[in-house]
């Protein structure tokens, strides 16, 4: 009996990911687009792992980046 046909699978949704060694702690990912980041007691930004899928508000968070330290990686890192 031939298989069936697999349904069309959407791409998962990607994540944006802070580099913490660059990070100076401006807080400007967190202002801009706080769904996708919040800050550490240090200053220094983390992306939360509760996120929603990639939006522009955490595209222009990452852009404005002084540092660059936010890159957006196509997949979600696995469960830890
Ligand atoms: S915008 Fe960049 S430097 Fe500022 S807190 Fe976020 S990751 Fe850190």
């Amino acid at each position: 009996m031939p298989t069936p046909p697999r349904p069309e699978q959407p791409d998962p949704p990607g994540h944006f990911h802070v580099d913490r060694t660059l990070c100076i702690g401006s807080g400007i990912c967190a202002a801009t687009a706080p769904a996708h980041f919040t800050r550490d007691p240090d200053g220094r930004a983390r992306s939360r792992p509760d996120a929603p899928p990639p939006t522009p508000e955490a595209e222009d968070a990452a852009s404005l980046c002084p540092m660059e330290a936010i890159a957006f990686h196509p997949t979600r890192p696995p469960a830890t």
